[in-house]
């Protein structure tokens, strides 16, 4: 029999409550599961009470002091207190049956043992009494044995589990990612026979639960599961279509699934952003659609890394993902991604590192460790040599911005500028002179100045046949320091 020391003094103030006003109520679910696991970090408790859950959550709420407040959702039976270190979340011992068509079950009161039969995994099942606070761990279905083999497991027949509610598959590869734990073999069985179900699942929490394991150390535990259930196929066919290999001729492309993951995999190690992290998602997605087999050449995808920027929106939309600008960093990032690739393989020029970092911007750090995870080569003489001038790119992007500030590239010269010299209406050579200009600062022709490009406008004017009639002064004097 497991036993856990719960030292904090909040599980006193809950043990003493619960004396006093003789309620059996209990620890149970995640909290329990992370001690175990020495996952000490989290600050949700869950707390089930055979009775009322809302009246045991007023009484700690007196118990703790006059101005803690009760959040009540009296629709769920359920009530919430936040405290300076915890987040008391109280329920009352469920029993409940499901409908076909909903995962919202129809619910009744129970008793401990009931409720923990409606728990999704036996790792999350597990509850502690709070009086007598004894430490002993109920745990009727094994769930430190579990915990001990790294299995998630469901309490019950895993077809009810899943069909009941089928976002618990979604839970279940959530935690084998997040955890590194198998999923048991039959209940893997189970999901590829419910994946449909998930139809019932709004996509928010669908969505949610993805970027969990997104979020995990390695998703591609998470991704494999989501693939060989036929989960992803239900809410994400466009990853699943860059699965497979063709041949023709003896020649085949790489399986860009498994590509994909590894990418996935590789930009974890660098960085902790769920963006970044899509964007190494989606920075092939549109090569199922560009594939073409050409005679001379093999396989080719040409144009997919704008056909795939094209497709982040539309992806972003269904998967209920913000439309905002974090949809277009992902966007610009699938655009360029092929841009350092480029660069890598011939010599760097200075006015190609400039025309990145013109139109990454802020972004062209992250770009660059996008295009390092993209290197998923098995041959180390070619990835040693990418990465040495992917190394090189990245000391002249140092170098031409400090030189050049070229990040977030504001036009020297403007429109107005243009305007009022040549005493002209807003037409067309403005944006021909302004192109112009930046052509030759991106070329390195000229510096990034107001000065230079000012010359360089009025010499470009003059072969258009326009005469300066004022001229003008930098705004910000040029010596000033
Ligand atoms: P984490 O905080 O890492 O997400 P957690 O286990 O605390 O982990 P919650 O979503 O907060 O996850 O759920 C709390 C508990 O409620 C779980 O441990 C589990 O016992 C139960 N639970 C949550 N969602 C479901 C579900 N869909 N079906 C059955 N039980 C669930």
């Amino acid at each position: 029999m497991a036993t856990l020391n719960l030292t904090d003094p909040i599980f006193e103030l809950l043990s003493k409550t619960a004396s006093a006003k003789g309620i059996n109520a209990f620890v149970i679910g995640g909290y329990v599961r992370d001690q175990l696991l020495n996952r000490g970090s989290k600050k949700d408790i869950d707390i089930v009470v055979e009775g009322s859950g809302i009246d045991f959550a007023k009484a700690i709420a007196s118990a703790i002091g006059k101005d803690v407040k009760v959040h009540i959702f009296k629709n769920f039976g359920t009530a919430m207190i936040h405290t300076s270190d915890w987040e008391l979340e109280f329920v009352g011992a469920r029993k409940e049956s499901y409908r076909l068509d909903s995962r919202k079950p129809i619910v009744e009161d129970g008793s401990l043992e009931e409720d923990q039969e409606r728990r999704d995994f036996t790792i999350n099942a597990m509850a502690i009494q709070l009086f007598p606070l004894t430490g002993e761990v109920i745990d009727p279905f094994g769930g430190i044995s579990d915990l001990e083999k790294k299995i998630i497991r469901t309490p019950l027949d895993p077809d009810k589990t899943y069909s009941d509610d089928p976002l618990r598959m979604m839970r279940a590869i959530r935690f084998a990612s997040q955890l590194n734990f198998q999923i048991d073999r039959s209940s893997l069985e189970s999901m590829k026979r419910n994946a449909e179900r998930l139809k019932i699942v709004s996509m928010e929490r669908i969505t949610d639960e993805l970027n969990k394991i997104i979020l995990s150390p390695k998703p591609s535990v998470g991704f494999k599961h989501l693939f060989d259930t036929g989960l992803l196929q239900q809410f994400f066919p466009e990853m699943v279509a860059l699965q497979g290999i063709k041949v023709i001729k003896g020649k085949a492309h790489k399986d860009n699934f498994y590509h994909t993951l590894q990418v996935l995999d590789n930009i974890c190690e660098n960085t902790d952003s769920l963006w970044l992290r899509w964007a190494a998602i989606l920075h092939d997605i549109a090569k199922p659609v560009t594939r073409r087999f050409e005679e001379n050449h093999g396989w080719t995808f040409h144009g997919h890394e704008d056909r795939g920027a094209k497709m982040v929106p539309g992806i972003f939309k269904k998967l209920k993902l913000p439309l905002n600008d974090k949809m277009k960093y992902v966007q610009k990032l699938v655009m360029l991604h092929l841009r350092p690739i480029v660069l890598s393989k011939e010599i760097v020029t200075d006015s190609a590192v400039r025309r990145l970092l013109f139109e990454a911007g802020d972004d062209v750090d992250d770009l660059m460790t996008l295009c390092e995870a993209d290197i998923t080569s098995k041959n180390q003489e070619k990835v040693n040599k990418y990465l040495a001038n992917f190394e090189l790119v990245r000391q002249k992007l140092v170098e031409l911005e400090e030189k050049d500030r070229l990040r977030n590239w504001q036009p020297p010269v403007t429109g107005m500028d243009i305007m009022a010299t040549f005493d002209i209406k807003p037409g067309k050579e403005i944006g021909v002179l302004k192109t112009a200009i930046r052509e030759a600062i991106l070329d390195g022709q000229i510096p990034n100045s107001f000065e230079a490009a000012y010359q360089y406008m009025i010499a470009e004017a003059e072969v258009m046949g326009l005469t300066a009639k004022n001229i003008l002064q930098s705004s910000i004097s040029e010596n000033e320091d």
